[in-house]
C-alpha cells in the first residue's frame, strides 16, 4: 500500500477523467494521496477534494511562484483554511530560484511567514526548492532553532530522530544534505526522477537508504520512466517504488511500507500500525521475540520507536513459543527464518530453541542474529546447544576496539568484546555459515574490521548500512 505524498489532483490536466485517475490509483494500491495547494484558489480546491474523497488529504499554502500574489489577507485565509480537519500540512511553500517568478525577497518573506503559520498551527510543512536548497535549509534551520517544540506536542514518540516537521519534496540534494535534514526532523521525498538515467537523486538515495523517505508522484509532472514527458498520475508511484526496490535488492512491498510509515507519521494520517512479532523483509521472515537487550547501543532505536522499514517492532509483551510458531505459519515459504528484532534473542534462549527446533522439523532454515553475548547472559557456553537448531549465525562485531565497543554499546567493553569474540569462534567450530557485521558509520574502520575478522575468526565481514 502506497501513500502518494504529493500530487496536484486539482490540476486542469485531470478535468476530463479525474475519477478514473483516482480509481486507477486505488487499483494500483495507493491508499492515500496528499494534495498540496499552490495558492489560495488551489488550496481551496485541495480541501474540496479532501472533503469529497476520504483517501485524499489536503495541504494549504502559497508556492514560491505565487509568492508575489500572497497578500496579508490571503495568508490569513490560508491560516483559517489550515484549521480544516482534512488539512495535514502547510504547503507547498519554499523558494524557486530557477524560474524566479516572484522576486526572491518576496519568496523568502512568504516562505518564512508560512513556516511561522505552521508552527502556530502545529502542522508540518511541504517544501519546494529549486536551485535554492541551501537558502531554504538555512531558513528552516533557523525556524527549528527558534521553535524547538514544533510538532513535539502532537507526537508521543521518543525516537532517536527528532519529531518530523516537514518534507523537502522532489529532493535533489546530496546525501550529506539529506542526512542533515533528517537530523533536523525533516524527511526527503523522491518522485519519478529516481527512475531517470544517471539520476543524481538515485545516487543520493543509494547512499542514504530508503528508511527515511517519502514517495510522491508530483502529478501531473515528473512522470517516471517509461512514461517520462507524459501526464503523470498517482498510479505511477509503483514504477518509483519498483525502481527503489531494485536499487536496494528489496521488494516493492518493503519500499512502499517504509515510505508509507513515514508519510503517516509526518501527516498524522490514521492510527499507527500495531506491533508485530514476526515481520517480512525481502523473502525472509524475521522473529521479534524480545525487545530486551543487555546493551544500549547509541545507534539503536530499541527504546525509541523501534521501526524497521515500516514494521512496528515495539512489542509490549513478549510472545510465547506457541504464538511465534503460529505467526510463522509455513516456514518453507521463506528463504530463511531469522531471529532478529530490536532486542537480543538469546535473552530468551528457551523460546529461541523451541521455535528453532520447530522450524527445523518443518524443513525451514534458521539464522540467528545476535550481539554474541548469549553465553554471558545465560552463564554457560550456549553454542553447542544451538547445533541442529540453527543453520547460520550473524554476530555484531561493531568495532575491533574494545574501548570503542564499550562506548558504542554502553557496556563493559573489555569484558563483552572478549565474550563476543569467543562466541564467534565457538560458532565457527559448529556452524558452516558464520558472518560478523559492523554498522557502516563514519567512525568505524571497516577495513580494519574486515582484516581482523578474516584473520582472527576466519569468517566473513558484512557491513550493515546505517540508515
Ligand atoms: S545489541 Fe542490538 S538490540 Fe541491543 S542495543 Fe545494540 S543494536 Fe540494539
Ligand atoms: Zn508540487
Amino acid at each position: 500500500m502506497y501513500i502518494d505524498s504529493h500530487a496536484h489532483i486539482f490540476s486542469e490536466d485531470y478535468q476530463n477523467d479525474r475519477d478514473e485517475v483516482l480509481r486507477r490509483a486505488r487499483d494500483a494500491g495507493v491508499e492515500s494521496i496528499v494534495v498540496p495547494g499552490t495558492n489560495l484558489a488551489t488550496s481551496r480546491e485541495a480541501v474540496a477534494l479532501a472533503e469529497k474523497y476520504d483517501f485524499i488529504y489536503a495541504c494549504v499554502g502559497f508556492h514560491p511562484h505565487d509568492a508575489s500574489k500572497a497578500t496579508t489577507e490571503h495568508l490569513r485565509e490560508i491560516e483559517e483554511l489550515s484549521a480544516h480537519r482534512r488539512v495535514v500540512a502547510i504547503g507547498e511553500i519554499g523558494l524557486d530560484y530557477h524560474y524566479d517568478f516572484s522576486p526572491r525577497d518576496q519568496q523568502v518573506g512568504v516562505f518564512e511567514s508560512q513556516i511561522q503559520m505552521a508552527i502556530r498551527r502545529d502542522l508540518p510543512i511541504v517544501i519546494h526548492t529549486r536551485e535554492s536548497l541551501p537558502d531554504a535549509m538555512e531558513i528552516v534551520r533557523a525556524a527549528v532553532a527558534n521553535s524547538p517544540g514544533w510538532m513535539s506536542r502532537r507526537l508521543n514518540v521518543h525516537s532517536r530522530r527528532p519529531s518530523p516537521k516537514g518534507v523537502f519534496h522532489c529532493f535533489s540534494g546530496t546525501a550529506e544534505e539529506a542526512w542533515s535534514l533528517l537530523d533536523l526532523g525533516f524527511f526527503v521525498s523522491y518522485p519519478g526522477i529516481v527512475t531517470f538515467k544517471n539520476s543524481p537523486a538515485a545516487a543520493t538515495l543509494e547512499q542514504t537508504g530508503f528508511d527515511h523517505i517519502l514517495l510522491e508522484t508530483d502529478s501531473p509532472y515528473m512522470a517516471p520512466v517509461p512514461l517520462r514527458g507524459k501526464r503523470n498520475e498517482p498510479a505511477n508511484i509503483r514504477l518509483i517504488g519498483r525502481k527503489i526496490a531494485e536499487i536496494f535488492g528489496m521488494t516493492e512491498e518493503d519500499v512502499a511500507r517504509a515510505a508509507r510509515f513515514n508519510a503517516k507519521k509526518l501527516f498524522a494520517i490514521g492510527p499507527p500500525d500495531p506491533p508485530q512479532i514476526v515481520y517480512k523483509l525481502r523473502n525472509s521472515l524475521y522473529l521479534n521475540i524480545t525487545i530486551r537487550c543487555n546493551a544500549d547501543c547509541y545507534f539503536c532505536d530499541r527504546k525509541g520507536e523501534a521501526i524497521v522499514k515500516g514494521h512496528n517492532l515495539k512489542i509490549e509483551r513478549e510472545p510465547t513459543t506457541q504464538e511465534v510458531i503460529q505467526a510463522i505459519g509455513d516456514p518453507t515459504r521463506y528463504d530463511e527464518i531469522v531471529f532478529c528484532g530490536y532486542g537480543e534473542p538469546t535473552i530468551r534462549l528457551d523460546v529461541l530453541k523451541e521455535v528453532a527446533a520447530w522450524v527445523k522439523s518443518k524443513g525451514g532454515k534458521v539464522r540467528l542474529n545476535t550481539d554474541g553475548h548469549g553465553s554471558v547472559i545465560n552463564h554457560r557456553n550456549i553454542v553447542p546447544e544451538l547445533v541442529g537448531l540453527v543453520d547460520s549465525v550473524s554476530v555484531s562485531l561493531n568495532s575491533v576496539d574494545p574501548k570503542q565497543y564499550g562506548e558504542m554499546m554502553a557496556i563493559d567493553g573489555e569484558r563483552f568484546h572478549r565474550a563476543m569474540i569467543d562466541f564467534a569462534r565457538e560458532c565457527k567450530k559448529y556452524f558452516p555459515e558464520v558472518v560478523m557485521t559492523v554498522v557502516g558509520m563514519n567512525e568505524i574502520d571497516t577495513e580494519a574490521a574486515r582484516e581482523f575478522v578474516e584473520r582472527e575468526i576466519g569468517v566473513e565481514l558484512r557491513v550493515r548500512p546505517y540508515f
